[in-house]
């Protein structure tokens, strides 16, 4: 049976964007007569705030979006990221680095596709691993994944290529997952088969791909999906003017004739797929 979810963070309101993400995800569990969730991505405890997760389960509803059981919240979920991460520690791969953001750009040896790439300044010292940030030492964990693959259903079969990230942080210094292995252990854990989200996280697959080799985690198919875009092909922001969700709702638009405009790819004025 098909399972896919929306995932949202609940440190922004939900725009139009995160409708059409929402009404993808959902659609592509219904029509095959599977299932929808929703997991609410509240890792972050210094940016998450509670009211705008209740406004984004609100927003669904408004959208006609029904999803199954309760929604999932990560912050309930720390356990399972911390004993995952204790894993790969115990398997070697990962190793306790100190760094600031200002010295990984200075001695940064390129950018990858979240920045800039790591240079292994803390790989091999003897670091008090109290209060540090744990990265993915990746040269060890390819020699030990080997090759991989992954499918999306619209861009087809890919090669991973997580190494063009560097070594990644999965163990953040004040939480105890990083994006990367939250989603990849949480997707798992709820029997996702089809993982839908935007084309801006294409690239983090090569990532979460090569996770689930290291943790030995099932392996879905993704669905990477066109992003919407501003007239200046900027991503949505509401910081840029784009009205959220919550706002439209409280204009008193109707969200199910949106949720129909956005099957049908109609778009509001101005606003285009990049
Ligand atoms: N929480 C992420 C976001 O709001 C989405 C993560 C995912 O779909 O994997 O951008």
């Amino acid at each position: 049976m098909i399972r896919t979810r929306f995932a949202p963070s609940p440190n922004g309101p939900l725009h139009l964007g995160h409708a059409f993400s929402a009404v993808v995800a959902h659609d592509r569990a219904r029509k095959a007569g599977g299932e929808f969730l929703v997991r609410i991505e509240d890792i972050d405890t210094g940016r998450s705030r509670p009211y705008l997760a209740q406004q984004a389960l609100d927003d669904l509803v408004w959208l006609g979006l029904e999803w199954q059981g309760e929604p999932v919240r990560q912050s309930a979920r720390l356990a399972s990221y911390g004993q995952a991460a204790r894993q790969l520690r115990e398997a070697g791969l990962l190793y306790p680095c100190r760094c600031t953001r200002a010295e990984i750009a200075a001695a940064a040896t390129g950018t990858g596709p979240d920045g800039p790439v790591y240079p292994g300044t803390c790989r091999g010292r003897d670091i008090d691993p109290l209060g540090v940030a744990w990265r993915l030492d990746m040269e060890a964990a390819r020699a030990r994944s080997g090759p991989l693959e992954w499918l999306d259903e619209i861009a087809g079969p890919q090669v991973a290529r997580p190494e063009r990230f560097g070594d990644v942080v999965l163990v953040r210094r004040d939480e105890p997952a990083s994006y990367h292995l939250a989603a990849t252990l949480d997707d798992a854990a709820d029997g996702i088969t089809h993982v839908t989200r935007g084309r801006d996280l294409f690239e983090a697959t090569h990532v979460h791909r090569l996770l689930q080799a290291l943790l030995g985690l099932p392996v879905p198919v993704w669905h990477h999906h066109a992003l919407l875009v501003e007239p200046d092909g900027q991503k949505l922001a509401k910081r840029r003017g784009s009205p959220s969700l919550a706002d439209r709702r409280g204009a008193g638009e109707d969200g199910l004739a949106l949720a129909d405009a956005l099957r049908d790819r109609r778009l509001p004025a101005g606003i285009s797929f990049g």
